[in-house]
């Protein structure tokens, strides 16, 4: 397998999925990709049905990492996904399948179903992929006998997702920066109570776009990134994408009986990370018939499907709302579909993705590109707050399931998508727990809490206040890399 950068660079040279494991963007500021997705065989969709999570999950990253030695990698995968790690679920008889489908009902002729992807250490669908990461990381890092530190910027989900992944693991420490005070009791106690010494959390006195503005300037500091080995987690990471193309083929197995049947996702989006992946494994043959992409007030993506139009927002357009972790102005990974839309020509893709820095997006509706989303099986909508309060209220009503804010917006704009015979199935990000205000005030009742988060907020934290200075993290990542 040779990837690729959506930009062009590097054509001719080999990257495998190794060499690309632990960078972010390639050279020329594009993203990567296989250079040919894999394709899966009548035989071999048949074969997988039966497969438990973690042999599907190595069936389906074989295709993509023919660099790892198949008994490594089949180790790595039977680790990752255990009833252990993803042992957070609803249902007790559910545990053994990592991802459970729990149906809500028959609506307009159709299976309307959620695929839980929170289950995990942190309470979102983010785990089921740095779960997998924090595992390579280390196989690959001992292998070459180097360490990586890495530095990363959150709000909530994310950087609670990759110190869950990387705790404990040899050869990485973690520095996540995150906004003093500003998130919420539950988010905060998730990250600051861990006590790994590998794990550092710096609270910064200011605000999110404050953390983000420090690690981008520590990143341009080339020298001190080269003599720190400081990576990133984030989500234009290639084997984050591939260890999500996994659970739409167990969706898929598990809503249907026959290999000949289609079905459709719904999947709650921000940087189009998710629903990358399943855009990839459509394209290796799986068969869905559409990919619903729904946003909230941030609807940059909506935009796109709907009017061929991409234009980023800048961040006094970017709204705060009740579903955060798909607050973005621009979304990261869209670029490597815009790649198979323009049929895999670089140079178009680095003349449109010039003209988002430049001018703010592009247009692919007169250029006549646009009419090609329908191939690809994209349409779209979007939710606003009344919407997955509503969303939160009725599905609690009629199904007596409780439902987080992302997943509202999903059920929300499914609903406007369904096809009689089809079934639709939402990708569930997240569990309530972590957005209790506003399922407060959707059913005026506390959100459930699984078992092993009782009394989280009491634990003891571990956190180093920083102000808001560049030089005052660096400082600090040098003390603390020092071995
Ligand atoms: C990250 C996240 C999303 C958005 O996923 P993308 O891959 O960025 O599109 C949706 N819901 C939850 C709960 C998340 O944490």
């Amino acid at each position: 397998m040779n990837y690729i950068s959506t930009r062009g660079a590097g054509i001719g040279e080999r990257h495998t999925f190794s060499d690309i494991l632990l960078g972010g963007l390639a050279k020329d500021g594009g993203l990567y990709l296989p250079g040919d997705y894999p394709q899966v065989s009548a035989d071999e969709l048949a074969r997988w049905r039966a497969l438990p999570y973690a042999d599907l999950a190595f069936e389906i990253l074989r295709k993509f990492s023919d660099d790892v030695p198949a008994e490594d990698l089949r180790e790595l995968t039977r680790r990752t996904y255990t009833a252990q790690v993803y042992c957070n679920v609803r249902d007790e008889e559910n545990a053994a399948q990592i991802t459970p489908l729990k149906t809500l009902g028959v609506e307009e002729g159709t299976p309307l179903s959620l695929l839980e992807l929170s289950n995990g250490p942190t309470l979102a669908f983010k785990d089921m992929a740095m779960q997998l990461l924090g595992n390579l990381f280390e196989y690959t890092l001992a292998k070459h006998g180097e360490t990586l530190n890495i530095l990363g910027a959150t709000s909530g989900d994310t950087g609670s997702a990759a110190e869950y992944a990387m705790r404990g693991k040899k050869g990485i420490r973690v520095f996540m920066l995150s906004p003093h005070k500003k998130m919420s009791a539950f988010q905060t106690a998730q990250m600051y109570s861990l006590q790994d010494p590998n794990i550092f959390n710096i609270a910064i006195d200011g605000v999110f776009d404050d953390c983000q503005d420090i690690v981008k300037a520590v990143s341009n500091d080339h020298a001190f990134k080269a003599q720190q080995k400081i990576g990133t987690v984030n989500s234009i990471n290639w084997a984050r994408v591939v260890a999500q193309v996994v659970y739409y083929f167990k969706g898929y197995f598990a809503a249907t009986k026959h290999n000949d049947e289609r079905v459709s996702f719904t999947v709650p989006s921000g940087n189009f990370g998710n629903v990358c992946a399943g855009h990839i494994a459509r394209m290796m043959g799986l068969p869905i018939e559409k990919l619903v992409v729904a946003t909230n007030e941030n609807d940059v993506l909506d935009e796109f499907f709907r009017t061929g139009i991409y234009r980023v927002r800048k961040s006094s357009e970017t709204y705060h709302t009740s579903s955060p972790s798909m607050d973005i102005s621009k979304a990261s990974n869209f670029e490597r579909f815009v790649f198979d839309l323009l049929g895999r020509d670089p140079k178009r893709v680095l003349q449109l993705f010039r003209d988002v820095e430049e001018k703010g997006g592009f247009d692919l509706q007169s250029s006549g590109d646009f009419a090609r989303v329908q191939e690809f099986g994209f349409v779209s909508g979007r939710s606003s707050h009344d919407d997955r309060v509503e969303t939160i209220r009725d599905v609690f009503q009629r199904y007596d399931i409780m439902i987080d804010t992302h997943t509202a917006d999903g059920v929300k704009v499914a609903r406007e998508h369904l096809q009689a015979g089809i079934p639709m199935i939402v990708l569930e990000t997240a569990q309530p727990i972590k957005f209790g205000e506003t399922i407060r005030e959707a059913l005026e009742r506390e959100p459930e809490r699984p078992a092993a988060f009782s009394g989280l907020e009491d634990l003891p934290q571990r956190f180093e206040v920083l102000p808001n200075d560049a030089q005052r993290v660096k400082d600090f990542v040098a003390a603390h890399t020092k071995t």
